[in-house]
């Protein structure tokens, strides 16, 4: 355990460690968060670890990229927890700076990713990905990290952050996390507490119904058939839909039946006011 994880607050202070590192001919790696850390998290710093030999973990609540009837004052904080627990998994750094220190208050510059950023999370959070977009791009470049490790608990995002990353040319390689669940394969998410104990029961139908859903494509039954079988399934559940869709794994575009290209399950459901996001890959056909 480490003991001694640093706490940076400051872009220098996480600049000369970057630096004292890469001097050693040390690989850095960037994990970005915002807090509320569990195991997923926790996964992501292991694999950032195979990957490169320092580790900095950024906790920051980015408010850009909610929408002011949304969440921002209630996410999860607590510092000392995510402290502790980047501890055990023996991160190199916590980079948690203060709001200002990512958008000074004069601060004018939004960055914008079209095409993959546009569809699902886009139409229901309009402003989200732009935030996102200009979060990654600031901590990128305070951090000069070689490496920068994301879910795919996220997955829009995901591609959203290497399309930004192709565009802009970012000197950074971007790795993919796999999705980390709990026990009944709910995925985990810092805002899972939200869940009452009846909605946290319900909650795990979402990855049932995904998984019966793959099966089925893989095994070659109707798209649209598949769909709505699944959407019925979840709201008889009692989940309110915001979307439930196929898609083309890369680009994010509409998947066309039948299925010739890897394609993904990509779904966001209400339980109450709580908004759960989840995706599955569809293996291909015949490999089921
Ligand atoms: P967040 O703190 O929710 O912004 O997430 C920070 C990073 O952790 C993102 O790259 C997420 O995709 C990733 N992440 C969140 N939940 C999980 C999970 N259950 N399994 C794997 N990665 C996750």
């Amino acid at each position: 355990m480490n003991t001694k994880l640093p706490v940076l607050r400051h872009t220098v202070e996480l600049r000369h460690a970057v630096q004292q590192w890469r001097r050693q001919g040390q690989k850095i790696a960037l994990v970005p968060t915002m807090g509320g850390l569990h195991d997923g998290h926790l996964s992501l710093v292991r694999l950032a670890k195979q990957h490169a030999n320092r580790v900095i973990v950024s906790v920051f609540v980015n408010p850009t990229q909610f929408a002011p009837h949304e969440d921002f004052d209630a996410y999860p904080r607590n510092e000392e927890r995510d402290w502790h627990k980047l501890g055990t998994v023996e991160a190199d750094a916590m980079y948690a700076p203060d709001v200002h220190e990512i958008y000074p208050r004069d601060f004018a510059t939004r960055v914008d990713v079209a095409g993959v950023a546009q569809p699902l999370e886009g139409i229901s959070r309009p402003h989200f990905f732009s935030g996102v977009a200009t979060v990654v791009t600031k901590l990128f470049l305070q951090a000069l990290p070689d490496v920068a490790v994301f879910g795919e608990k996220d997955y829009q995002q995901l591609l959203v952050v290497k399309k930004l990353v192709r565009d802009l040319n970012f000197p950074v390689t971007i790795v993919p996390g796999p999705i980390m669940r709990e026990p009944d394969g709910l995925a985990m998410s810092s805002r899972n507490v939200y869940l009452d104990a009846q909605d946290r029961v319900t909650a795990p139908h979402l990855y049932g119904v995904l998984q019966d859903m793959a099966g089925d494509l893989a095994a070659g039954r109707e798209m649209d058939e598949t769909v709505k079988k699944g959407l019925a399934r979840l709201e008889k559940h009692g989940f309110r839909v915001d979307y439930l869709e196929v898609r083309d794994a890369e680009n994010l575009t509409p998947a066309v039946y039948p299925l010739w290209k890897p394609v993904r399950l990509l779904a966001a459901a209400y339980l109450g006011k709580v908004r759960l996001i989840d995706n599955m890959a569809v293996p291909s056909p015949g490999a089921h």
